[in-house]
């Protein structure tokens, strides 16, 4: 998960004493902390706090961590970790086999509202247009062309509600934006999501299940593009954004949700004569999807094509591109597909393109984002 500013350190605000308590009760001696990457200039400065407060030696696990998907597993065992502290990332519906004490950070700042009523008000007006004026089911022909145009067009609205979400170290502003909006006129709703899912409100890269049929259009309390993308790809729902690092308002726009589902176009018809797979494993607890992976290798040996699993913790161009195969499948995070595939010398797709590219599925019913339950 993205979106940490390394900026105004200062305001966040690190909640050590659990952690510390936990460690003292348990005369834990060694623990491994983990921090999200925006946040890691800070991490000796964390190690030093926890030393200094109780006997334990931190061991800081410094590979890249996007997410509390990726927690330290079980390979810190045999170095003698006992806890696993994560910082940033709230609790999946996961078990890494460690045990973890999930630390929150939240950041203080709590911009204005005014600059993001424009971009509601227009919102609006689109939510409950599409109220009024249903769209309907796209037949075969046309599905294709309007899957290119835009995401979502044909999932039926009951209500035109505006859905309040953010990133999870603003979390805590939602209950007080909640009531500003509502004071402003607008009928407002935190949405509440599944299991991976811990807070109302809360969305990941790979998971929006807080969405539903009431909700018109939304408002993201956060920074960055990566959720926002993600939310407009999966929901095809109006998006504005309000930035508390920065205070300023946008929205996301349709032109750079169309380039997306183009470029995404574009990769499904270049799979579609392809043979040789290599459906990618994440070996991340959060992320591994064994058994689709090797739903999608049956998929393709039914239609004659070859499908190689292969499993790995961090995914990259090195570390693939040199394998004999025409394309890759991703059943690891959601994103790397989306959001990386320019990185790769050939084409990369998650597995509901690999099912269109298949046949298996039709465009008419739009794009499915990929997301993990
Ligand atoms: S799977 Fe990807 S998007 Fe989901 S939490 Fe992990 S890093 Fe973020």
């Amino acid at each position: 998960m993205k979106g940490w500013k390394s900026m105004d350190l200062e305001r966040h605000d690190f909640e050590l004493a659990d952690l510390v308590e936990r460690i003292k009760e348990n005369d834990t001696r060694l623990i491994a902390l983990q921090v999200p990457e925006g946040l890691k200039m800070q991490a000796l400065e964390m190690m030093d706090s926890i030393e200094t407060e109780t006997s334990a030696k931190v061991v800081l696990a410094a590979d890249p961590c996007y997410g509390a998907c990726d927690l330290v597993h079980d390979k810190m065992q045999r170095m003698g970790v006992e806890l696993v502290a994560h910082m940033g990332h709230s609790q999946m519906n996961i078990d890494s086999g460690m045990p973890t004490q999930f630390i929150p950070v939240i950041y203080d700042g709590d911009p204005e509202m005014g600059a993001v009523i424009p971009f509601l008000e227009e919102h609006r007006t689109i939510a409950r247009n599409r109220l009024e004026n249903p769209v309907e089911t796209t037949a075969d022909q046309d599905g294709r062309e309007k899957f290119e145009d835009m995401v979502g067009r044909v999932a039926p609205l009951t209500d035109s509600k505006l859905g309040l979400v953010g990133s999870i170290q603003h979390l805590h502003l939602l209950p007080d934006f909640k009531k500003r909006l509502e004071d402003a006129g607008y009928d407002v709703t935190i949405p509440v999501g599944g299991a991976r899912l811990t807070f109302p409100g809360q969305v990941l890269g790979c998971n929006y299940s807080g969405d539903d049929p009431t909700v018109g259009h939304y408002l993201f309390l956060g920074s960055g593009d990566f959720h926002p993308i993600g939310l407009v790809l999966h929901t095809g729902k109006p998006l504005a954004m309000l930035d508390p690092y920065s205070g300023e308002a946008s929205e996301m726009g349709r032109e750079r949700i169309e380039r997306i589902l183009r470029q995404r176009s574009g990769l499904i018809m270049s799979c579609m004569d392809k043979q040789r797979f290599a459906i990618l494993i994440g070996e991340k607890p959060g992320q591994m999807r064994r058994t689709l992976a090797l739903r999608m290798k049956r998929l393709l040996e039914k239609q004659g094509k070859k499908g190689y699993l292969l499993a790995l913790e961090h995914i990259g161009p090195d570390l693939i591109d040199f394998y004999p195969v025409d394309a890759y499948v991703n059943t690891a995070c959601p994103r790397i597909a989306i959001d990386d595939a320019v990185r790769y010398g050939k084409p990369l797709i998650t597995p509901y393109e690999l099912e269109v590219a298949l046949g298996e599925k039709k465009w008419e019913h739009g794009y499915q984002f990929d997301e993990i339950p």
